[in-house]
């Protein structure tokens, strides 16, 4: 077996299907005989894991009337925001439009859900329509908690004032760009880091600062700049092997990480971030922050009694069960994507392994049969480590290392091969995996 006939056998993870090749993607798609039912379902957000069951039901059920709802006309492509704010593409390179990842045979409505009764079966949108189902899929995603970041607001991101805030739309991912290139050449203190709550893609505060001490470096401005990252616990991510990766190329590369230090306000004025620390709150000056707020579930979420009660209670995830990924107690419920009150999983790379899962147990219900299929908390995040140099990281609910490409790709080696993971075909999988296909 070549090397690449080795590559396109493995299809373990969420990159397997790109390093196929595109032709390869039509995994399952179609195969199986689709159900009659008439049943009706709605799926609340039409992101990477409404998008992606809008497409895998329509295919497998025959007759059911699917509505997908969603503000926003835009679809957003989160994981290229990274390589946005870090001047490698630009904002459209994220940005396309929401109805044009929806299957034909659908109901579209192009507006938010303003409020959900899970015991009546019945969301009501902006717009004031009244919707009924018979199964809900939440596919919210998360909303980013902007307020709760003292003296911020959103306006204040770029070059002038020395702030980057790539999370929060494709515009002002670009012009996270302008400030991280001024400061890059300029030089000064800057400033990461991760809020406390749960967050999407908890790689990306990381890779962004690696992003930029490289950057400053390839500019020959790199003694000129500071690196402070600020880490939310005791460890600089998660996973612990990942964990000890991280602070060694750190190390290596002179960047200084504090645990325990979450933002709490800036002062613009001042040009300085404070920090709340078991010891007190810090402060410090800055010429470069990247803000990356408190992440929560959408409002309408935390007051549909959909949300643990016992967990995670200032943040609203629903109650899921970690494996099926039904709600605890409304059976008729499911919930995809970062929305999910479970241990890990807020990546697209995870909602890759929530379609086939709560596709099989919604069908098999349909069909009076049960599911069987599991999640087992599969992440993935290829952690940028510099241009051109990217660490395939994947795991588990039980921090084990579950690599696409074992004996092949080492997922904590700075590689090329895991960098054009990123950079090249992690969009054609994302892209696959909206229209179903993967
Ligand atoms: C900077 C950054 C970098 C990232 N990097 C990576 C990466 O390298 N790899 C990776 O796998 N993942 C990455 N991610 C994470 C990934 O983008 C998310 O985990 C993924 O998009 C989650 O999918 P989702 O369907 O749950 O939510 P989303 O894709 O965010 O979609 C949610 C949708 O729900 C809609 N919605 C919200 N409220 C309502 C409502 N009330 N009614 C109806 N619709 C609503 C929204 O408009 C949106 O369209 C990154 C994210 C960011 C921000």
């Amino acid at each position: 077996m070549t090397r690449l006939d080795q590559l396109t056998a493995s299809r373990r993870g969420f990159l397997g299907m790109a390093a196929a090749g595109g032709a390869a993607m039509t995994v399952g798609a179609g195969r199986a005989e689709a159900t009659r039912t008439n049943a009706r379902i709605l799926i609340m957000g039409a992101g990477a894991g409404g998008a992606a069951m809008a497409n895998r039901l329509s295919e497998r059920l025959d007759g059911a009337q699917i509505t997908v709802l969603d503000g926003r006309a835009e679809h957003w492509y989160q994981p290229g925001f990274t390589l946005v704010a870090a001047g490698l593409r630009k904002a459209n390179y994220a940005v396309s439009s929401t109805e044009q990842w929806l299957p034909r045979n659908i109901t579209y409505i192009n507006e938010y859900a303003a409020e959900l009764d899970p015991d009546a079966n019945r969301v009501t949108t902006t717009g004031g329509q009244r919707i009924e189902y018979d199964y809900l899929i939440v596919a919210t995603g998360l909303v980013l908690d902007w307020d709760a970041i003292e003296g911020f607001d959103l306006s204040m991101v770029g070059p002038e004032n020395g702030i980057s805030a790539h999370y929060a739309s494709p515009e002002l991912a670009e012009t996270s760009w302008h400030a991280m290139d001024k400061f890059t050449s300029e030089g000064g203190v800057g400033l990461f880091g991760r809020p406390a709550t749960e967050m999407k893609c908890a790689g990306a505060p990381v890779k962004l600062c690696f992003l930029a001490e490289d950057i400053a470096t390839t500019k020959g401005n790199r003694a000129k700049c500071e690196f402070i990252y600020n880490a939310q616990a005791q460890n600089l991510f998660g996973v612990p092997v990942i964990h000890h990766r991280v602070r060694q190329i750190m190390d290596e590369r002179d960047i200084t990480y504090r645990y325990q230090h979450v933002l709490k306000g800036i002062d613009l004025g001042a040009k300085t971030a404070t920090y709340t620390t078991p010891e007190g709150d810090v402060t410090d000056r800055w010429d470069f922050i990247n803000v990356i707020p408190p992440q929560r579930a959408p409002q309408v979420i935390r007051e549909s009694g959909l949300a643990w009660a016992d967990r995670w209670t200032d943040q609203g995830w629903i109650e899921v069960d970690a494996q099926t990924l039904r709600h605890a107690r409304f059976p008729n419920v499911f919930g995809i994507g970062d929305i999910n009150g479970v241990p890990k999983g807020k990546t697209a790379a995870s909602v890759k392994f929530h379609v086939p899962v709560i596709e099989d147990h919604l069908v098999a219900e349909i069909a009076g049969r049960e599911g069987t299929a599991r999640y087992d908390g599969y992440t993935s995040c290829p952690l940028i480590t510099r241009i051109g140099r990217a660490m395939l990281v994947e795991f588990d609910y039980h921090d084990n290392l579950t690599p696409s490409f074992p004996g092949l790709i080492a997922p904590l080696e700075e590689l090329w091969i895991s960098w054009l993971m990123k950079e090249v075909a992690l969009k054609a999988t994302y892209n696959a995996m909206l229209r179903g296909r993967a």
